[in-house]
């Protein structure tokens, strides 16, 4: 352990978040060192962020070059790199929008936010009347006001109160359940395409298009959070494509600039003319040095054909995980999502399994009450993938039999 780093952090740096006494040094592709020079497999990705694997020569390179052009110009004047970024973005989610860039999901969300009460105004004709969002239990989409008031989750709420009003909350994948939220106070329905913190829970293929048909039915926006799903990780740029709906507006952010801080909104043309000069705007979104990242993160995944990788291994690992819930039933109580977004629920809260994985090599996030996650880079390999299950399967062999040895006591 490095002393040094574990005092500095003790003595300066805030304690919301709970910490292991694991310092990072270095990252290449799917595999990161820490300080000691212990090697790691990393199947958390910065949760979902670094999405070409560490360092990936062609976004070093980007960031390089750009670094030594020009790194920022404010959004008061035009930059070539976001204007690309928005045509690649414009082109992935149907061809008749517009973007926004920001620097985070969060951020992102709060634009999507304000979308959905710029829309119930403009419909309703006046302001504090159509504003509601409906929003799926469960769901997590961010820690800044908005984001916060939407996800009803105790530990991201409390102590924070008042919450930005007018946040409902139905159950995911029950359509009856929305549509009972739904009466004319509502704008719009925002949810996660698959939940990410909350334990990997997809909105099922069937209950999205029926979400569309409904959102359609009663006039009012359907926007999606693809914050952590979306950009390739489950094999499709965006999740939400397999159910071949057209949403008015998605949210992204994480795996988008492979690491560099970026987020971004997409508004169908429809809606996009809500947004006039200075209603809305950030200091840091989408400059050159960012854009370009994105940019080569983008050409990334075309040139190296990873939403076909993903898919292909998504699959196997899927399958190579049901062999294993079979051998350990009783300790792997589910197997859930697509591609490289899986979780897996286990008997046990999470945190002590995460900690033993770390120390055995592979690096996973948590999420919910007992779910582990996988989110690898895009380009991590089969191979990658048969280690990661080896480290995962002696671990869960131990823990599914301490946790009997505990019943049996
Ligand atoms: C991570 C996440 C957010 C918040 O993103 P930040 O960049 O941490 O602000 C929002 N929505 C979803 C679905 C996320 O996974």
């Amino acid at each position: 352990m490095n002393t040094n780093t574990e005092t500095l952090y003790q003595d300066n740096i805030l304690g919301n978040y709970g910490l292991p006494p694991v310092t990072f040094v270095r990252g290449r592709g799917t595999r990161l060192w820490d300080d000691q020079g212990k090697e790691y497999l990393d199947f958390c990705s910065a949760i979902a962020v670094t999405s070409i694997g560490h360092c990936h020569p062609k976004l070093v390179k980007a960031i390089q070059e750009q670094a030594e052009t020009v790194i920022c110009v404010s959004n008061l004047y035009r930059n070539e790199n976001q204007a690309r970024l928005a045509q690649a973005l414009n082109t992935k989610a149907g061809g008749a929008g517009k973007v926004f860039f920001c620097n985070s999901g969060a951020e992102a969300n709060e634009a999507l936010i304000k979308l959905a009460r710029l829309y119930g105004c403009s419909v309703s004709g006046e302001e504090n009347k159509r504003y509601k969002v409906v929003c799926a239990e469960n769901a997590f989409h961010g820690r800044t006001f908005g984001g916060m008031s939407a996800t009803p989750k105790g530990n991201v709420q409390k102590g924070f109160g008042p919450l930005v009003d007018g946040f409902l909350f139905a159950e995911l994948n029950n359509i009856e359940s929305f549509r009972n939220a739904i009466d004319d106070t509502v704008a719009a329905v925002f949810i996660e395409t698959i939940q990410g913190e909350g334990g990997i829970f997809p909105a099922s293929i069937p209950f999205l298009q029926d979400l569309r048909a409904l959102c359609d039915e009663k006039g009012i926006l359907l926007i999606l959070d693809e914050v952590q799903c979306g950009v390739g990780r489950t094999g499709t740029f965006f999740a939400y494509e397999k159910a071949g709906i057209q949403p008015d507006a998605i949210g992204m952010a994480k795996g988008l600039g492979g690491g560099a801080p970026i987020g971004a909104i997409w508004i169908r043309d429809d809606h996009a003319g809500l947004f006039t000069p200075g209603t809305h705007g950030t200091t840091f979104g989408g400059t050159p040095l960012i854009s370009a990242a994105a940019l080569a993160v983008l050409e990334t995944i075309e040139e190296e054909s990873l939403l076909e990788n993903v898919s292909r291994n998504g699959e196997y690992v899927l399958q190579k995980l049901r062999e294993l819930q079979e051998e350990l039933p009783d300790y792997i109580l589910d197997i859930r999502g697509s591609g490289y977004m899986i979780g897996i629920q286990i008997a046990e809260a999470p945190l002590e399994v995460v900690n033993e994985l770390r120390d055995q090599g592979l690096v996973v996030p948590p999420a919910g009450s007992n779910v582990v996650r996988f989110l690898p880079a895009l380009t991590a390999t089969q191979d990658d993938f048969d280690e990661a299950l080896d480290i995962f399967k002696s671990v869960a062999s131990e823990r599914a039999e301490a946790l009997r040895a505990k019943v049996d006591a």
